[in-house]
């Protein structure tokens, strides 16, 4: 199975097709800006590998899903968020239609800098 959904609009981002400002990237992972950014910090974090979201994450993405969570914080605040606890920042996987999840490859939004926000 390959690693990339030819139809999928992050799996597109993370090969270089679809353009993207950058925030990281590794061998594993990029994070990009939201297009559509509802507070002053709100970028994505995504495996470059396609997984359609959070409820086909397995054993084998552990090591991947830690690593991305512990790199949220570093990115959070390379991007201008507050440090914590005054300032800080929401993690959030939108899962499944009912999780509000749009685009069906798992990403990671962290939002943060001063309220209000346009959301949330
Ligand atoms: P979700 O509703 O959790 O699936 O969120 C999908 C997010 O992807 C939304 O916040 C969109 O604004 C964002 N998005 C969609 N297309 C792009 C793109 N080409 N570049 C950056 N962000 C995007
Ligand atoms: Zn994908």
């Amino acid at each position: 199975m390959s690693e990339h959904d030819p139809a999928c609009i992050f799996c597109k981002i993370a090969e270089g097709k679809i353009p993207s400002r950058k925030v990281y990237e590794d061998d594993e992972i990029l994070a990009f800006h939201d297009i559509n950014p509802w507070a002053p910090v709100h970028f994505l974090m995504v495996p470059k590998a396609h997984v359609p979201s959070l409820a086909q994450a397995g054993p084998e993405h552990a090591a991947l899903l830690g690593r991305m969570m512990t790199l949220a914080p570093k990115l959070a605040l390379q991007e201008g968020c507050r440090p914590y606890p005054k300032g800080g920042y929401r993690v959030v996987i939108n899962t499944g239609d009912d999780g509000g999840q749009e685009v069906h490859h798992l990403h990671i939004h962290v939002f943060g800098g001063p309220r209000p926000w346009a959301k949330g």
